[in-house]
């Protein structure tokens, strides 16, 4: 995920400080790095540089970037750490052809190793520059008009993108693609935009013209043209005018960020089953083959550790612990050459969890660690990562990427799973087969849940206390879901395994005092069938998650969340957080509290 920006104009001006303003309005989508690529005196001029936008055109003189053309980019890193050399624009091996892009190509090394032999020369990691290198070797090799060579290189990339392409060849304007990943069109009588998002350029005009996968835009200071890049057919699109506020529209719509990214789960998922990532069997072998494996979290990201250590010792047969990060002093002694450290972070940055591993690397232990911020300090402390794709994240209370740790767990687990022999061969292709539907089911979880979310949190926001309760993989599940209900709601929310809660928490029910059941239809459902017959015994309002359709449960609940048929039990923890997730967002917005920026709380902790 990253911001990218196009202005092509007719007048001469400091395009640089245009661009800049426009990115400033997409840095919400990437933060790592900035570049902007312009054409003056029919050159291409790039300049660029690793920091968040703030930074970096405080090191640059935004002013002297001048022309009617230029294109900019706000950078997320999936392939290379942030840095100068890995910042787009990349340039071709002559400089003539520049490219942005947002997305993940997926059949770059193949296309690279081609373009190696053919004596490319690259200058980064990432997997974007092989496109201006692709457009090259069309229009220098096989003698294409910069266009048609663009049309040919997009048709042979695999994965997500949008791209936009400026060069000399053709120094007035703009060619554009894109699939899977957001580009829009801003129409303006002496300028026209092309953004990730509409927000870039909503302070100069609302006239709006939203494009298609497999389109091809052709954006002069004029007008533009789009096509379908396959059949090379014109689309006529007229322009729409928007009328979002400027902040509603850096949410896509959304009141705050925190139900945006609920939103995006559907797609991080997707995304994260997509990439195939090398590290992963390395990662599987080193556990497999390790004598002790310690996983090491902070906050909602423990709870994904504890479905890793759950999960490692049902299929790896291995004991393992998971160790809130700023406690491993406890286990320090036990650390040596044979011990695995699995860390697991959004940030990278979390201050408990770096002091953790530095110490444990110091007597010998590997690094496997599952991260999503590229480059962050974790990642540069291991000797393997998973990257977990969730996108940048701005709500305080972690959503998308839970549910992206919690993937990664079941990913590293059903390796172990094939490696141990625990589940053989048709039965590993049966599982990722279901692994590959969770994004859908997590779709129509959102669908069918929100209204129903937004109505139980009217009940919910009078309330000063409630448990979560649930059993085996699910108790994660509860566990998240009582904190997101803290953090944002400011509930005090406490969560308890089902068959534990008689056993104290029980003294504290009375008369319609909620208690959240996740209760899906696996060999917890009969105990916790009884677990809620105590509860309501006592007077509790049971609020329960169940798989459509179970009336058994439905008859015991004042409230209920229905998890769609179809979804694979094996993987119920991932579906079953989203209703949690939508009920902590409405009764935190019931009480007219600000989900984004919940009082106390940090996103990234780093401070000891
Ligand atoms: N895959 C590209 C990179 O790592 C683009 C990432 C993005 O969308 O920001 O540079």
């Amino acid at each position: 995920m990253c911001g990218i920006v196009g202005i092509v104009q007719k007048q001469e001006t400091k395009i640089g400080k245009a661009i800049i303003e426009a990115l400033t309005k997409l840095e919400y989508r990437g933060y790592d790095s900035v570049g902007i690529a312009s054409i003056y005196d029919n050159k291409v001029i790039i300049t660029k540089d690793q920091g968040k936008i703030s930074e970096v055109s405080e090191r640059i003189d935004v002013n002297s970037i001048k022309g009617k053309i230029a294109i900019g980019h706000t950078r997320w890193a999936t392939h290379g750490p942030p840095s100068k050399e890995n910042a787009h624009p990349h340039v071709d091996c002559s400089g003539d052809i520049s490219v942005i892009h947002n997305g993940i190509i997926e059949n770059f090394q193949r296309l690279k190793e081609e373009l190696l032999e053919q004596g490319h020369v690259f200058q980064s990691e990432t997997d974007t520059e092989i496109i201006p290198h692709m457009i090259e070797q069309q229009v220098k090799k096989e003698g294409l008009a910069l266009k048609e060579a663009i049309i040919q290189v997009v048709k042979r990339l695999e994965g997500t993108f949008a791209i936009c392409v400026v060069s000399n060849l053709n120094p007035d304007r703009i060619y554009c693609a894109k699939r899977d990943s957001p580009l829009v069109i801003g129409i303006n009588t002496d300028r026209m935009f092309c953004a990730s998002d509409i927000p870039a350029f909503l302070n100069k005009t609302r006239k709006v013209v939203l494009l298609h996968d497999d389109e091809f835009v052709t954006l002069t200071s004029e007008g533009y043209d789009i096509i379908n890049f396959n059949t090379l057919e014109k689309v006529i699109r007229k322009p729409h005018i928007v009328s979002w506020k400027p902040e509603m529209a850096q949410k896509a719509g959304f009141p705050h960020f925190m139900l945006k990214e609920i939103h995006e789960q559907p797609h991080s998922l997707a995304d994260y089953v997509r990439i195939k990532q090398p590290s992963l069997t390395r990662i599987a072998e080193k556990i497999y083959n390790a004598e002790k494996i310690f996983l090491l979290a902070a906050g909602t990201a423990h709870y994904s550790t504890l479905t890793g250590e759950h999960l490692i010792r049902r299929f790896a047969k291995k004991s393992s612990s998971s160790i809130i990060a700023s406690e491993f002093e406890s286990v320090n002694s036990l650390i040596d050459e044979d011990t695995i450290i699995l860390p697991v972070s959004q940030s990278g940055e979390t201050m408990d969890t770096i002091m953790a591993i530095k110490s444990a690397k110091e007597q010998g232990a590997s690094i496997l660690s599952a991260v999503n911020v590229i480059g962050s300090t974790i990642t540069r402390h291991s000797d393997e990562v998973l990257y977990l794709y969730a996108g940048p994240e701005i709500g305080v209370a972690a959503t998308k990427t839970y549910t992206a740790q919690t993937i990664a767990m079941w990913d590293i687990g059903l390796e172990l799973g094939k490696l141990s022999g625990e589940i053989n061969n048709s039965e590993y292709s049966e599982a990722r087969k279901l692994y590959q539907q969770i994004p859908n089911i997590v779709k129509q979880t959102i669908v069918r849940n929100e209204a129903r979310a937004n109505h139980v949190a009217s009940w919910f926001a009078k309330k000063n206390s409630s448990f979560y309760l649930g059993r085996g993989l699910n108790l994660q599940t509860a566990n998240e879901g009582a904190l997101k209900m803290k953090e944002i709601a400011y509930i005090h929310s406490e969560s308890y395994p089902a068959g534990e809660s008689k056993h104290g928490p029980i003294a504290l029910v009375e008369e319609d005092y909620p208690v959240v059941f996740i209760t899906p239809q696996d060999y917890t459902h009969n105990r916790i069938i009884g677990n809620i017959m105590e509860m309501k015994a006592r007077g509790a309002a049971a609020t329960v998650v169940i798989e459509e359709g179970d009336r058994e449960i439905e008859e015991l609940s004042k409230w209920k969340f229905e998890i769609p048929q179809g979804y694979s039990e094996m993987f119920s923890t991932i579906p079953y957080v989203i209703p949690l997730q939508l009920l902590a967002y409405y009764t935190a917005v019931r009480r007219n509290l600000s989900p984004d920026m919940p009082r106390n709380l940090s996103k990234s902790v780093t401070v000891l």
